[in-house]
């Protein structure tokens, strides 16, 4: 972190910073990555609400507009703001360069744009965000790419969807949303790079704070900021991190096509990143926490959670996270009617779609996140009526334990 101000209008990074962050650890880069004192000598970091930049003359603008000069352009692809975000969430993943998008979807699509052509194929896991289903089965297809749908712990399905020389893309979530399964991430980066594919994970449920999958060999890490990266559901945005020369694609994408982040929701998930590690352990605890309450309770039929070692995704969990994270779900009594009326008599828990909130939220994946899944689909996908999704806030756990208990207790 360089202390004296730099006055080099539209300048890029300085190598002193980039060095002096090689040895910090998590917390320090959390706080500190990114952030270059203008001569205004500010301590917060400064929001950039500029959608263009100005240059000392003819010429200058010319260089930087023929990359002669490395420097701000326009925000749709160099904001100070964004950059910001984009080289603290780079450093948090252990990622070489982060490009941020408008939206998680935003990152998948970018990601998408950028490595896959009409005639390639990607093989995508059953259990991600119903929305990326949708983009690879849509439009991906509109595009002549095909895809196939495999199971995410079964790595002989990802083996045997291989098409050699066509298949381009591994693209999976560990761990799932929402019945929280696990990904032999290590396992299906050695399957990718055997057959010269790039395996891209989004780590939306861990985070960097839990786990780092560029560590464990993924090329990719996508993420939806709108989720724990934020941590307060205030803003959309996304993002995706991985080597330079990777990068440079997505880059490309996000500066020809346009899904660009605000450097407003920038500074928003800058903030969010300062406490992320805090936050997630928290969230971890009080999730384990529900999750034993859950299994006691004579009205629960299943709780699906990796950090309950009945969880057959335990013991690699443990391996490649540090905790479990925030989303518990579970089956109730009663089908869709049971679920429902859990929902109904929660009294301060949000019924909303969203997770990764400070606040809890409770969900019903059956006719909201997954309802436009077909029967069969959703069958696969082990979304049934009597299932919830509880993404566990930063409130007291007692409380938030006797909110769902109003319900469960009249089912039991
Ligand atoms: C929400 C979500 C997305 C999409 O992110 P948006 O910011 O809503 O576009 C992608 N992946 C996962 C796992 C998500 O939860």
């Amino acid at each position: 972190m360089s202390q004296t101000p730099d006055f080099e209008p539209n300048s890029f990074s300085t190598a002193k910073q980039d060095q002096e962050s090689q040895n910090q650890h998590f917390d320090t880069l959390a706080l500190r990555t990114g952030h270059r004192r203008t001569h205004e000598g500010e301590h917060g970091e400064p929001i950039f609400l500029t959608s263009s930049f100005v240059y000392q003359s003819a010429a200058d603008a010319a260089a930087y507009f023929s990359n002669e000069k490395q420097g701000n352009i326009y925000s749709r692809f160099t904001n100070p703001t964004v950059r910001m975000f984009e080289e603290r969430l780079a450093a948090l993943e252990g990622g070489e360069r982060c490009v941020a998008t408008s939206s998680g979807m935003g990152a998948i699509l970018a990601t998408a744009l950028a490595f896959l052509k009409a005639g390639d194929h990607v093989v995508c896991s059953r259990a991600v965000f119903g929305t990326t289903t949708a983009m690879f089965d849509k439009y991906m297809r509109k595009f002549g790419v095909d895809v196939t749908f495999v199971d995410l712990t079964d790595l002989s399905q990802w083996q045997t969807a291989v098409q050699p020389g066509k298949t381009r893309l591994f693209f999976c979530e560990s761990p799932s949303n929402p019945l929280s399964e696990v990904a032999d991430l290590k396992a299906l980066s050695s399957l990718a790079h055997q057959h010269d594919i790039l395996l891209a994970v989004d780590n939306c449920f861990c985070t960097p704070a839990l786990q780092q999958p560029l560590k464990l060999g993924a090329d990719l890490v996508i993420h939806s900021a709108t989720k724990y990266l934020d941590g307060q559901g205030r803003a959309l945005g996304g993002a995706v991190v991985g080597n330079a020369k990777l990068l440079e694609d997505v880059f490309a994408v996000i500066r020809t096509c346009g899904p660009s982040m605000s450097p407003f929701n920038a500074w928003i998930f800058l903030k969010g990143l300062e406490t992320l590690r805090l936050r997630m352990e928290a969230h971890s605890r009080s999730a384990l926490q529900l999750a034993n309450w859950l299994q006691t309770h004579p009205a629960v039929e299943k709780v699906f959670y990796s950090g309950l070692e009945s969880h057959p995704g335990h013991a690699l969990a443990k391996q490649q996270q540090r905790a479990f994270g925030g989303i518990v779900s579970f089956i109730v009594k009663g089908k869709r009617a049971g679920a429902w009326s859990v929902i109904d008599q929660t009294q301060f828990i949000s019924i909303t779609g969203n997770l990764g909130d400070a606040k809890t939220t409770i969900t019903h994946p059956a006719t909201t996140t997954h309802g436009k899944l077909s029967d069969e689909a959703k069958a696969a996908a082990g979304i049934v009526e009597g299932l919830l999704r509880v993404s566990v806030g930063l409130e007291d756990i007692a409380d938030i334990q006797a909110d769902l208990a109003r319900g469960l207790d009249q089912l039991a």
